[in-house]
């Protein structure tokens, strides 16, 4: 069986139906997932290259966790910014990386342009890091987890601590961790840990793990900045 399958979709801005294409639930089998949940996939059965639908028609770029109609002034705004410019391109078929990124950037662009919520342009802008971490491209995985960090921060401040914001302050704390922010870190992680009335078990482990980690790491770089002077 192949991994890939096609599936329709009609698309909110121009209505127009067209092929998507999707990884099967069988072959999303992480071989491995980073702390701030980034899935590592065999080659061609990554789902993450496919999250982000692409209407060939229009342009307009989005996941499942965006509008699901659009108003007349996001549609009049998007045409305006984006649509009119539209050269008309397919993503449909298996992706490469590279297609893959074009689709988030994509994505995002239209996504700024229709004043989405912060969680989904947050979502967007950290697998945009992702991608490039596959590509070992660090320069622009850590610009771009700052932004994603920048964005999450701005949902928490939005939504505060209600129903299961566990797993937020958990990854703002480890993208602040990954972009070298330290004490950040630290505050995130034992907010979670010290606030009774957080009982997400598997996200207080985490933030106890990762705050162990930075302190591992920081007791090391002092040892080896020590190590260098004598
Ligand atoms: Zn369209």
């Amino acid at each position: 069986m192949e991994p890939l399958y096609e599936s329709k979709i009609s698309c909110i801005c121009c209505e127009t139906v067209f092929i998507t294409t999707r990884v099967r639930p069988s072959f999303k089998k992480a071989t491995a997932v980073d702390s701030d949940f980034c899935g590592h996939y065999a080659k061609g059965t990554n789902p993450e290259f496919y999250v982000v639908r692409v209407c060939p028609k229009c342009g307009f770029a989005s996941t499942e966790n965006g509008f699901s109609s659009l108003s007349e002034v996001q549609r009049k705004s998007y045409y305006e910014r984006i649509g009119n410019n539209w050269r008309g391109q397919n993503f449909s078929g298996e992706r490469s990386i590279e297609e893959a990124m074009m689709s988030y950037k994509l994505a995002l662009l239209t996504a700024q342009v229709t004043d989405s919520k912060d969680r989904v342009i947050a979502s967007i802008l950290h697998h945009i890091a992702w991608l490039y971490r596959y590509q070992n491209n660090e320069t622009e995985e850590k610009k771009f987890l700052t932004f994603a960090l920048e964005a999450y921060i701005r949902v928490f401040e939005t939504e505060g601590i209600s129903l299961n914001n566990a797993k937020l302050m958990y990854l703002i704390g480890e993208l602040s961790r990954r972009t070298g922010e330290f004490n950040e870190a630290v505050k995130w992680f034992s907010r979670v840990v010290n606030d009774k009335k957080i009982v997400d078990a598997a996200m207080i482990r985490a933030c106890r793990e990762q705050w162990q980690l930075i302190r591992e790491e920081s007791e090391a770089r002092r040892l080896s900045l020590s190590g260098t002077s004598s």
